[in-house]
């Protein structure tokens, strides 16, 4: 675990947050984090390897795991594609046998 602002690894734990999150703080500049940050940037590689994953049609649970991106993002990004593109033959949702 390191630092967000500065890749600093000298962190302690700094009480919680109001959602109950262990809550961080930088030792070198004095940053305050918490362990999991919501909006995390997803990089380059990884979507490549995201849209590979993707047309190879595994579920967007199985990418999550292989990828280490959220399910939700997943789901925004393929939303975004899906909507971006005018013809979305890629993707087909399955449906769930009930
Ligand atoms: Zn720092």
């Amino acid at each position: 675990m390191q630092c967000p602002k500065c890749n600093w690894a000298q962190i302690v734990k700094y009480g919680r947050t109001h959602y109950g999150k262990q809550r961080f703080r930088c030792q070198d500049c004095k940053r305050q984090f918490v362990e999991a940050p919501s909006r995390q940037p997803i990089n380059q590689a990884t979507r490549e390897l995201v849209e590979k994953l993707l047309k190879e049609r595994l579920a967007l649970v199985a990418i999550s795991r292989v990828t280490g991106v959220s399910q939700r993002w997943l789901q925004m990004y393929v939303n975004q594609k899906y909507y971006a593109l005018q013809h979305p033959v890629t993707v087909t949702p399955k449906k769930s046998v009930s």
